[in-house]
């Protein structure tokens, strides 16, 4: 079977492909295989997920959703995806706290990269974690909760701890959220005061493409108390409220985009941008990140917005957001708040590939951090020690090769950027 990532750009090398229906059968063929990667639902744009050898998908098992209302829990199968999730925590009155800019990517997949949102309290998805049932290499089943010592190491774990079968995600009672857009933004507003504008709402996106004086479209997203109504912003620092519903990317229906404009509506139908019935963002992409410590923030932007002739003609459209700290060893955001500095590619990798040395060299200065599932050239952009970008990562190499001491869940990917050949 031939397969690919989301966006086309990599064909799988797996020899097998397995889609086991059971966490029985997980475990069996993962004791059964000699190198074996899970698989989620292929939005990465690299090869992390990829191995020559062995692939297990989840998509077969049965979400097999168990909400803990005592506990605030929800337990679902890993390869389940955030959309089918979240409806159904809606239908019961609950809600996550945060989601992604789309609800397709699977729960342990998103997970495994520390995949995001925005908003300057909202963490990656990885913190709302509380525990993990994950296959070892022996294809026994452990279960990781938070306050084990493992745990912060177990969380984003780029699949190279075993097979994720169970996450145990926190919970809250369900919420209304209004999402309005504004457009032209002038820059120099941002950049007087990055914190006034990311502070302007629970979350905030800023879609750019680094050229020009003003931020093209700022997307807004509202927590609203229960029985509270949405006060729409006339103005937003210079910036003019849209008058009819937008998607980020020039010249596409935004009738796959959640709906904006103000209007109220749960929280799963306005915290992502994408609807799930339709293709996210254009299908037609590659993406990069990086996030940058909140105190460079301003500095990374305006080394980008120098590069903004070199980048622009690559570039589909960029986003700005913010995320909240955490503590888990590999995650983006360990250790304090970030900004996210996201590139939406035309597909034209070479290209692409090319461009990224110099992006990278120009956030050198300001402790830049990739995002694992998109495409980048160096983990520490401009060159340096991995351990100097993520200050446990002889932790994590320790709980991998306590854990996996025959190296079943490694990879390429995880052998250049992580652990060492
Ligand atoms: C259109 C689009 C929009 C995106 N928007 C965002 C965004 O808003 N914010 C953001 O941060 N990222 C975003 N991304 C990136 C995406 O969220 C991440 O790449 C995410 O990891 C994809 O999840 P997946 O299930 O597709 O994982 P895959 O690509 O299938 O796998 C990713 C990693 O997770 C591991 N993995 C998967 N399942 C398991 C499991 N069961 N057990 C153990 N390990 C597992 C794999 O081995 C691999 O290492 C976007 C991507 C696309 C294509």
């Amino acid at each position: 079977m031939t397969l690919t990532t989301w966006a086309g750009n990599l064909t799988y090398a797996a020899a097998r492909v397995h889609e086991p229906r059971t966490v029985e059968q997980v475990q069996e063929v993962v004791a059964a295989a000699r190198h074996v990667r899970a698989l989620g639902t292929r939005h990465c744009f690299n090869d992390l997920a990829d191995t020559p050898h062995d692939l297990v998908r989840l998509d077969g098992l049965d979400p097999d959703l168990r909400l803990d209302t005592a506990a605030r829990t929800v337990t679902v199968t890993g390869g389940t995806r955030y959309g089918a999730l979240a409806r159904a925590l809606h239908a019961q009155g609950w809600a996550l706290g945060n989601l992604a800019s789309l609800p397709h990517i699977s729960v342990a997949g998103a997970v495994a990269t520390a995949t995001h949102g925005s908003g300057d309290r909202s963490r990656n998805l990885a913190a709302a974690v509380a525990a993990l049932d994950v296959v070892g290499a022996d294809g026994s089943l452990r279960r990781l909760a938070r306050g084990d010592a493992d745990f912060p190491g177990a969380v984003v774990a780029l699949g190279a701890l075993g097979v994720v079968v169970r996450v145990t995600l926190d919970v809250e009672e369900t919420y209304d959220v209004a999402q309005e857009v504004h457009t032209d933004l002038p820059w120099d507003a941002v950049l007087d005061d990055l914190d006034a504008v990311t502070g302007s709402a629970d979350s905030v996106s800023l879609f750019t493409d680094w050229v020009g004086p003003t931020v093209r479209q700022v997307w807004r997203k509202t927590r609203l108390a229960p029985g509270a109504t949405y006060e729409p912003r006339p103005d937003l620092f210079g910036a003019r409220p849209a008058t009819g519903p937008l998607h980020p990317l020039p010249g596409i229906d935004p009738v796959s985009c959640t709906p904006q404009l103000g209007v109220p509506g749960p929280w799963h139908e306005r915290l992502p941008h994408f609807r799930l019935e339709f293709t996210p963002s254009n299908g037609d992409e590659l993406q990069s990140e990086y996030l940058v410590p909140r105190a460079h923030a301003v500095g990374a932007i305006e080394a980008l917005r120098a590069l903004g002739p070199v980048v622009a003609p690559l570039l589909q459209v960029a986003e700005v957001r913010t995320v909240a700290a955490d503590d888990l060893w590999l995650s983006s955001a360990q250790g304090g708040d970030r900004v996210g500095l996201h590139f939406t590619w035309l597909p034209r990798q070479a290209e692409v590939q090319a461009v990224l040395p110099r992006i990278e060299e120009a956030l050198a200065p300001f402790g830049a951090r990739p995002h694992w599932g998109k495409l980048f050239d160096r983990v520490v952009p401009g060159g340096g020690d991995p351990r100097d970008a993520y200050p446990h990562l002889d932790d994590f190499r320790a709980l991998v090769a306590r854990t996996d001491p025959d190296g079943t869940f490694r990879n390429p990917f995880v052998e250049r950027h992580v652990l060492g050949a």
